[in-house]
């Protein structure tokens, strides 16, 4: 089969589409060429906001229009929420967020017989990890591995622990040795994901944590740096911190899901902190790894919210000067709980506070990146973009610079100059 996968959503997401990828090339299917009519079209979904569901349900539609005759398979969080709708804009396999390897057998069997195929369980009963092949994320420098997946956290506007289901996690042994294959292979960085990686490993025996997991791969892939997907505050402790220090190759990069600034928010968000504790944590964060990229996801426009809680949020991400932020205003999501709240905020008054927000999200950037003139920081290499060669440091900053073949090579280059959004520096000699 010639097939195409189009994915919405998280780096889980992408992983698993990766993963579908790995699975459809090892059984002699081929990925179509632009332009080229497929056999089979997979959509794999995304419900994280009702927004994300409009655009699955977009995604099906119009590949179905430009592959009239293809077998079409959804698979993801939008399709575990709502398998009907799926059906109903015609999909022929229909899984959820689960069971990846099965919907490809599905798929063959829908190409060879026409026969359909809905298979979307309960996530709250899933037990075990759906271990899948590990690969690419971009290109052949940086691999993503899925660590953990669910979570049940039950923050009161996410669907996410409905779709995503029970905590379950990769094994530590597990983990190490894909980190190793990923390494054999050429990677030089790995972006450890999940869905809710903080809570890793609290379902397997011995109950290992995320600084076990992570101190394996960086001890069975030495050459591997390692980058952490989104991480909630919880799992920030001065043990944490300190292991993660002595691995030796974690990335100073570290994106918080902090939601808001305000405490009254946080509450009605059903968030496990406050903005003193989240706070206390940015600062061990920058203890331990000084001059890192502390960047964040945050929401704008939650019901209740008041002017004061607006300016209470402002001020804290003022406050600790992140590296880049990530503002959404709030979307309703229905079969949540913060959807049935009272006090729900206006369109223009929600894009007026995004607008706030990203204002000081683009100063507290702007003194970031200034901030790294003269210091010397590591670059993966990625790209060639004109005369020069260009990468992400482990902060998190993309820098360019002159030079031979760079191309998935780490190299430490002193910065000189800010221009925009990327830093232009020398080599340093080793
Ligand atoms: S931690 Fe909260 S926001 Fe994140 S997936 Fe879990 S419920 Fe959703």
């Amino acid at each position: 089969m010639k097939y195409i996968i189009y994915t919405l959503g998280c780096k889980v997401n992408q992983y698993e589409t990766q993963a579908m990828e790995t699975i459809l090339n090892s059984r002699g299917h081929e990925a179509c060429t632009e332009g080229e009519i497929a056999d089979l079209v997979i959509v794999n979904t995304c419900a994280v906001t009702a927004e994300a569901g409009r655009k699955s349900r977009q995604a099906i539609n119009r590949l179905k229009e430009e592959n009239p005759d293809a077998i079409v398979a959804v698979s993801g969080c939008y399709s575990q929420l709502s398998p009907d709708t799926a059906q109903k804009l015609g999909a022929h396999v229909v899984f959820g967020s689960g069971d990846h390897d099965k919907l490809v057998a599905a798929a063959e069997k829908a190409f060879e017989t026409g026969e359909v195929t809905r298979e979307i369980d309960n996530p709250l009963q899933r037990r075990v990890f759906e271990e899948l092949p590990a690969g690419a994320a971009e290109g052949r420098t940086r691999a993503l591995l899925k660590i953990q997946d669910g979570c049940v956290n039950f923050c009161t506007y996410c669907i996410i622990p409905y779709t995503r289901g029970r905590l379950r996690s990769l094994p530590v042994k597990a983990a190490a040795e894909k980190a190793a294959e990923l390494e054999k292979e050429g990677f030089k960085e790995l972006v450890l994901t999940g869905i809710e990686i903080a809570s890793y490993g609290v379902d397997l025996p011995g109950k290992p944590d995320l600084a076990d997991v992570i101190c394996e791969i960086a001890k069975a892939a030495p050459k591997l740096r390692l980058r952490l997907g989104s991480i909630e505050p919880s799992v920030i402790t001065e043990d944490f911190c300190r292991r993660l220090a002595a691995a030796g190759t974690v990335c100073r990069h570290f994106h918080l899901s902090l939601q808001s600034g305000c405490d009254t928010t946080l509450k009605n968000m059903n968030r496990k902190y406050d903005t003193a504790t989240f706070f206390e944590k940015t600062e061990l964060l920058r203890k331990y790894f000084p001059n890192c990229g502390l960047t964040c996801d945050t929401i704008v426009g939650f019901p209740g919210e008041t002017e004061q809680h607006q300016q209470e949020t402002l001020e804290f991400l003022k406050k600790v000067g992140f590296a880049d932020v990530h503002i959404f205003p709030y979307s309703r999501r229905p079969g949540t709980p913060a959807d049935k709240m009272p006090n729900q905020i206006d369109r223009a008054t929600k894009a007026k506070r995004s607008k706030e927000a990203r204002a000081v999200g683009a100063e507290t950037r702007k003194a970031f990146l200034q901030a790294q003139l003269g210091k010397t920081l590591p670059v993966l290499f990625e790209t060639k973009e004109g005369e020069f060669w260009q990468g992400h440091s482990d902060n998190y900053v993309l820098v360019r610079c002159k030079g031979e073949d760079l191309r998935g090579v780490v190299k430490n280059i002193k910065i000189g100059l800010v221009s925009g959004e990327i830093l232009v520096g020398t080599p340093i000699d080793e």
